[in-house]
């Protein structure tokens, strides 16, 4: 588990969502601090109840109206999967005179369920419209792989994903992070370029949905 958790080549966000503050009081006493949530809600609540010098990382669908109830304290938003959604970043991080860092995710498996720009979309980007946001910094690249156990896949996917990445940060000075791997499949992700993984079951155990 620490060796997990605590990894100079990479950082992990210890993926809470469902689980309850006392699971998380657990592996921040272990000396941790970052950790994912993917709403808004269950993301506020933890936030009030824990430590204030947790990084918050938002990885779920964000909807825009709930856009400023996180920008006060969030460390970084990894689904951003619209312009739309980043003009409203921007423009609640402003009201605040806040920069946010941001990750634009990516749908690399291409499958309907999954938010994101997809490749073409993805490289059609403005870079200049992109480095134009004064209040967010865009410091990379999320994406999940298939959900299938086909490690060749997953793993040429993460390849492709970091493939992008490179090119892109060649662009974008602010590009230092790319978040790709997850209970399943961060070995293969580690594999192929990934700096950041996002880890729930595997550090909380299989999550129970009611
Ligand atoms: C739930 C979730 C994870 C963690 O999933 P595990 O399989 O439990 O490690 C990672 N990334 C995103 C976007 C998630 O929603």
């Amino acid at each position: 588990m620490k060796e997990l958790l605590f990894n100079n080549n990479y950082t992990c966000v210890a993926v809470s969502k469902t689980k309850p503050t006392t699971d998380i009081k657990k592996i921040y006493n272990l000396g941790h601090k970052d950790f994912g949530e993917n709403k808004v809600q269950e993301l506020e609540i933890k936030y009030k109840n824990l430590p204030k010098d947790i990084n918050w990382h938002m990885i779920g669908h964000l909807q825009t109206n709930k856009v400023k109830k996180i920008v006060p304290f969030i460390t970084l938003i990894h689904s951003v999967d619209s312009i739309k959604l980043l003009k409203v970043i921007n423009k609640e991080s402003k009201k605040i005179n806040k920069i946010t860092n941001c990750l634009i995710q990516v749908n690399i498996s291409n499958e309907d369920s999954k938010y994101g720009f997809n490749f073409e979309e993805l490289n059609s980007l403005d870079i200049e419209f992109l480095k134009n946001f004064e209040n967010i910094k865009i410091k990379g690249l999320m994406g999940m792989a298939s959900y299938s156990s086909n490690e060749k896949n997953i793993q040429k996917e993460f390849n492709l994903l970091n493939r992008q990445y490179i090119n892109l940060k060649k662009l974008m000075e602010s590009f230092d992070t790319l978040s790709m791997g997850m209970s399943n499949d961060y070995k293969l992700a580690l594999k192929e370029g990934s700096n950041m993984i996002r880890v729930g079951s595997k550090i909380f155990g299989e999550r129970n949905y009611h």
